[in-house]
């Protein structure tokens, strides 16, 4: 019988005095009775609007209706027949703006936890399945992915189980990419990512690490060297900074070193001796997610006092809903409308402060957002020892800058055919955030699929 209680079935949580001192996960996940109660909110729509919202078009309601049935395996075939990591979308997608959003049972109430039933889904395979993951029959064709977040990791799956002999090169000495190395453990477990990871091995994924290619190897000697078609899956992991003075003084991050250090240097475990400051104020310089997990991963160091400044206003923020929820019930204090204008620094160039003026909202600029302007003598300073730069990434140039033939636009995404992946370089292939700047895991895990079948066609000529 459909559940029609208008409110989501909640999803059991730490209390936010306690998680803000630990890197343990936020949310526990449902039971099967919760799974079971809020599946029964699905209408089992004919014409399925949810499926419009999600990237790749998970089979939403056909998932669901395995659910209510409690054929939890069944579900997760289904899922998997367009998502190849939903455990890793099912936490961190953001949902409310996709799926969840063009739910009908969100028109009167909250919409169904699609995002919650794929986690509960994927947890639950990850808890039971078979561990045999039979190796595909060799079709004689080699693969090079170039990057191990999940554009690389998707794309190496999908051509693996295609019979493809795949060789996946990392940069960093650990797979996963962003999911490793930026998401907090506290919003996604690193166990689950490597969980992924070890199944793509199982699959004959050889996967290779400390692989800087571009400085160890190019792409045209992995041409030359038997791979017949390369994917560039390498991110956009260049940070951005303001220009302001003071950048360059001690205790200012970019949010990717400082959850870089604390991730996969594991800073959050205290055995390890990392190299980091662990701040007792710092301000936050952003509004998105990567903003929101560099002043949560702060307080969990001990942070006594963590400032978000953010330019414009909340509802501007391009942090999930939750993530910005999350932050406030743990004890971040949002400046909004506020811009740092310098850094500022002791004798021995350390931070000591942040300068920071008030801002206004005038007319909207061509993307329909308020453009902000300083509000003449609101200058005030916030007393820090850490400052922490959050305002977006780049792709890195070096892949671009040292293989003849791939060309990238002005702000440096390598240029692709948006529905073959291919790039301007015959036999080459690229996909995620290199290609669209910083967006989404979902997106990223669609365009490494795409590419997986274009090279498939492409080789099996
Ligand atoms: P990446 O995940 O960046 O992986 C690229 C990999 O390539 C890296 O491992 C890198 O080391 C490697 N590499 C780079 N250059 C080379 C080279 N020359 N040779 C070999 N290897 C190389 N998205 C969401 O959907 N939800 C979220 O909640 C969310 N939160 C985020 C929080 C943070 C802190 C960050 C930084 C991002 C977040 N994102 C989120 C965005 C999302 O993680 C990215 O869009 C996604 O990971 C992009 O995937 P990718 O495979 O293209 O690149
Ligand atoms: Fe929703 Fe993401 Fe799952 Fe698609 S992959 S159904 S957008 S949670
Ligand atoms: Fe179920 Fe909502 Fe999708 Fe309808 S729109 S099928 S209620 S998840």
């Amino acid at each position: 019988m459909t559940n029609m209680c208008p409110t989501k079935t909640p999803m059991p949580e730490q209390d936010p005095n306690v998680r803000n001192k630990n890197f343990a996960e936020v949310a526990s996940g449902y039971t099967v009775e919760m799974a079971l109660d809020e599946a029964a909110r699905c209408l089992n729509c004919k014409n399925h609007p949810c499926m419009s919202g999600c990237p790749v078009n998970v089979p939403i309601p056909r998932f669901i209706e395995q659910v209510v049935k409690g054929d939890f395996e069944e579900a997760y075939k289904i899922i998997t027949t367009a998502s190849s990591l939903p455990a890793v979308c099912g936490r961190v997608c953001p949902q409310e703006a996709q799926c969840e959003s063009k739910c009908v049972r969100g028109i009167k109430g909250e919409s169904v936890g699609i995002g919650r039933l794929e986690r509960f889904v994927a947890d639950y395979h990850l808890q039971h399945a078979d561990e045999n993951i039979e190796k595909p029959v060799s079709n004689g064709h080699k693969a090079a992915v170039i990057g191990s977040g999940p554009a690389g990791l998707t794309c190496a799956g999908t051509l693996a189980k295609k019979g493809y002999a795949v060789t996946v090169f990392e940069a960093f000495h650990t797979a996963g990419g962003v999911l490793m190395y930026g998401i907090p453990e506290f919003r996604l477990p690193k166990a689950i990512v490597q969980k992924e990871i070890s199944t793509l091995k199982k699959l004959g994924v050889d996967i290779k690490t400390n692989m800087v290619i571009g400085k160890v190897l190019s792409v045209d000697e992995l041409l030359d060297d038997g791979f017949e078609a390369v994917f560039v899956g390498t991110g956009a992991g260049l940070p951005n900074f303001m220009g302001i003075e003071g950048e360059g003084l001690i205790g200012v991050y970019s949010a990717n070193e400082f959850l870089t250090r604390i991730n996969l240097m594991k800073a959050y475990k205290e055995e390890y001796d990392t190299p980091i400051i662990r701040p007792k104020n710092v301000a936050v310089v952003g509004g998105g997610n990567v903003a929101m997990d560099a002043a949560r991963s702060a307080l969990r160091l001990g942070a006594e006092n963590v400032y978000i400044v953010y330019r414009r206003s909340e509802e501007e923020m391009p942090a999930r809903n939750e993530e910005i929820h999350h932050a406030k019930e743990e004890g971040v204090i949002f400046k909004i409308l506020s811009n740092p204008i310098k850094v500022i620094g002791d004798d021995e160039g350390k931070v000591t402060g942040l300068e920071c003026v008030e801002m206004v909202l005038g007319e909207p600029d061509a993307g329909g957002r308020r453009r902000p302007a300083a509000k003449e003598g609101s200058n005030f300073v916030l007393n820090t020892d850490a400052v922490i730069i959050a305002i977006g990434n780049s792709p890195n140039p070096l892949i671009r800058t040292t293989t003849k033939g791939i060309e990238a636009n002005a702000k440096g995404c390598i240029i692709v055919d948006e529905e073959t992946m291919k790039t301007t370089k015959e036999g080459v292939y690229a996909g995620g955030d290199a290609v669209t700047g910083a967006a989404t895991v979902i997106k990223a895990m669609g365009a490494g699929r795409n590419a997986a079948k274009s090279i498939d066609e492409y080789l099996s000529k």
